[in-house]
């Protein structure tokens, strides 16, 4: 067999490539194109993401987490633009077509893909230093999506989930910082196992004036709102939610890795005082942790109890 011809049935053999069921999927893998019908009421939301080799992850790692991560990831901008998710495609180069290495890949991808219902129609496959790319889609109604330029002044700034974590745990992943058993475990999955948060994005987005995944640092990202927004932000560091178990390894730097630290996926939001009690009974309702941590004011970027350098992860 042809190795793309190998590549292909592994991805197609897969249950995330299933079209079964799916009404919205009229053509998968397979023949020249996809063929999609978007569901009636519904706007289609896509998103693109690539991710090189020993630049986002670092070399020889578990394709297994490749494969997870990648999904997770890019997922994530589904997740913050309230979208429900629907299907992907997946452009990859690969140096030599290792059946192992891609059959645990592709089971990786499946291991989120499937059960968040998202499924991979088609791709394109070529030689060369690893890099994956991936285009996820998915569906949202056309008047209910949060978009970053809708920030207004006196909305709170909320965060969900904690930060800091997966920022911590980059030297663990990349072999250069021993750790005990324990703290590997714990980091290792913030790194690799992101959660997007899929289920909340779509709650939130009722009442969310704006909304964004955090992938390079809260101080960086929210940037990306005050800009488009043409507003301020006042945050309060003490208010930015850190896990125990970082809490209790770097105490000292907590939560400025909470402040500057990338790769945590989870959601900030803006919204208005008046929903706070909302978005209480939303994430509690989900049993997701989220943190009113600042407020949008009309100009300026201050962090309440932070003196240093105010950046994320800068690419390239
Ligand atoms: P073409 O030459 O028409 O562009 P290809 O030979 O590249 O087609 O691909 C044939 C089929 O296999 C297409 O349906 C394509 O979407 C799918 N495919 C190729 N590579 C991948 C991949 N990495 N993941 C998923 N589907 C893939
Ligand atoms: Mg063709």
């Amino acid at each position: 067999m042809h190795e793309f011809e190998l590549i292909r049935s592994i991805f197609q053999s897969s249950m995330m490539a299933n079209t079964q069921g799916r009404n919205d999927i009229l053509l998968g893998i397979g023949d020249d194109c996809a063929q999609v019908k978007v569901p009636d009421g519904q706007t289609l939301v896509f998103s693109m993401d690539t991710m090189v080799e020993g630049r986002h992850f670092p070399f020889d790692a578990d394709p297994l987490d490749i494969g997870y991560r990648a999904v997770a990831t890019c997922v994530s901008d589904l997740a913050a633009m309230g979208a429900k998710p629907a299907f992907f495609t997946l452009a990859l180069t690969m140096p030599d077509s290792d059946p192992q290495w891609l059959a645990a890949f592709a089971e990786g991808m499946a291991e989120l893909a499937e059960p968040i219902g998202l499924l991979l129609v088609g791709g394109d496959t070529t030689k060369g230093p690893l890099t994956i790319t991936l285009q996820v889609h998915g569906y949202v109604e056309q008047d209910h999506t949060p978009r970053r330029s809708q920030a207004q002044v006196g909305d709170d700034i909320y965060v969900t989930g904690t930060l800091g974590d997966a920022a911590a745990a980059v030297p663990i992943v990349t072999g250069e910082l021993q750790v005990s058993a324990e703290r590997f475990d714990y980091f290792y999955d913030r790194f690799w196992r992101p959660s997007p948060r899929l289920i909340a994005g779509m709650a939130l987005k009722r009442v969310a004036h704006s909304m964004l995944d955090i992938s390079d640092g809260l101080a960086q990202d929210l940037q990306h709102i005050t800009k488009a927004s043409n507003v301020g932000a006042t945050l309060q560091l003490s208010a930015l939610p850190v896990s125990e178990e970082l809490l209790s390894w770097k105490p000292d730097c907590a939560q400025t890795l909470a402040l500057t630290g990338g790769d945590d996926y989870e959601l900030c939001f803006t919204a208005p005082k008046s929903a706070r009690e909302e978005i209480q009974l939303i994430t509690q309702t989900l049993h997701l942790a989220c943190a009113r941590v600042g407020e949008i004011t009309a100009s300026g970027f201050d962090v309440e109890g932070y003196q240093g350098e105010l950046s994320g992860w800068q690419h390239f």
